[in-house]
């Protein structure tokens, strides 16, 4: 599987309290595509991923944390901007407060250039997300050359629309999507994301936004958090619950279900196989802190398999 996108580092606080006042952060890395690169390595899969990041330490500690995970990593390193950066703080007990530090960044630069001879046409999954088109035009421009590139290979493309607000609205991510949308062979999205690529339908229908969005050959698949997941695939709908487990940090959740998703369909597993492990996965990397360190093992996903059946809630 080969995916593209940004990474940034992400600096996290642990305690309670304002970025005004706190005295330290812990340093990470977070981004959706090198989080799924990363849950699907985990599981098996081998996986590349493609970017920019700022010759600077923290993009040596973007690169560095990928690459420990065994995901091989095709990454320029640009002199002239910086690697983006995150800062996630909880002001109080109950909420999280997420500021980016992103324009202008080294991964902002993203262009065709930088997508390797040869990589996307070797690859079975070209993955995608709706990040990336909103970064600027030149990193959308580099998602449309990736998506041509996959289908003159008979790649599969699948795109998580993992819409950021603060990046772009809701319609200019439909417009943007929009131009790669009929070559998308697997679509991932919440209800709310889903929504804004099926003009008319309410979110809330959640039937309506599969049956509207699907095609011969395509399978969408609707992420709905606690309440599980459904998909539509070869005109049949499958629904499958959530996990019971003990929530910490739902961030990264999203990656790690897709890639439970795609390890299933690349093992040739059933759809409804391919929901459970997902859902498995989601619910895994909701009970560590962290965007994708608490992606599953095949052992772990098995361990908590084992444990419901033991005790069926
Ligand atoms: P994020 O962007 O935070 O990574 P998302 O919004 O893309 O997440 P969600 O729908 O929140 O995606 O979660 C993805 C999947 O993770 C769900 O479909 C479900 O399988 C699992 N999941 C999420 N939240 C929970 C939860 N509270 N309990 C159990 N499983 C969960």
């Amino acid at each position: 599987m080969v995916t593209l996108g940004e990474t940034m580092a992400l600096m996290r606080s642990a305690v309670v309290g304002s970025l005004a006042h706190l005295p330290g952060l812990d340093v990470a890395v977070g981004g959706a595509e090198s989080n799924l690169a990363i849950g699907l390595r985990r599981l098996g899969v081998p996986t590349a991923w493609i970017s920019r990041v700022g010759d600077d330490p923290l993009g040596e500690r973007v690169m560095r944390e990928i690459l420990a995970e065994g995901v091989e990593v095709h990454c320029a390193i640009d002199p002239s901007r910086p690697t983006g950066l995150m800062l996630k703080s909880r002001p109080t007990a109950t909420t999280t407060r997420v500021d980016y530090y992103r324009a202008g960044s080294a991964a902002s630069a993203l262009s065709p250039a930088d997508l390797p001879d040869g990589l996307i046409e070797q690859a079975r999954v070209l993955h995608l997300s709706g990040i990336t088109p909103l970064l600027s035009r030149s990193a959308h421009t580099t998602m449309l050359a990736a998506v041509q590139r996959a289908v003159a290979a008979g790649t599969t493309v699948s795109l998580d629309v993992n819409h950021r607000a603060r990046l772009g609205g809701r319609d200019e991510l439909a417009r943007l999507l929009g131009e790669v949308l009929e070559y998308v062979d697997l679509l991932v999205g919440g209800p709310e994301e889903l929504a804004a690529l099926a003009p008319g339908v309410v979110e809330d229908d959640h039937r309506g936004l599969l049956t509207t969005l699907a095609r011969e050959g395509r399978q969408v698949v609707l992420k709905r958090g606690a309440d599980g997941a459904a998909a539509l695939a070869d005109g049949e709908l499958h629904e499958a619950p959530a996990h019971r487990v003990a929530v910490l940090d739902t961030v990264g959740a999203g990656d790690a279900f897709v890639a439970g998703y795609l390890s299933a369909q690349l093992e040739g597993l059933d759809v409804a196989a391919r929901l459970a492990r997902a859902n498995a996965c989601g619910a895994l990397a909701c009970t560590t802190p962290g965007d994708w360190e608490g992606a599953p093992r095949p052992a772990e996903l098995e361990a908590l398999l084992a444990g419901e059946a033991a005790d069926p809630v």
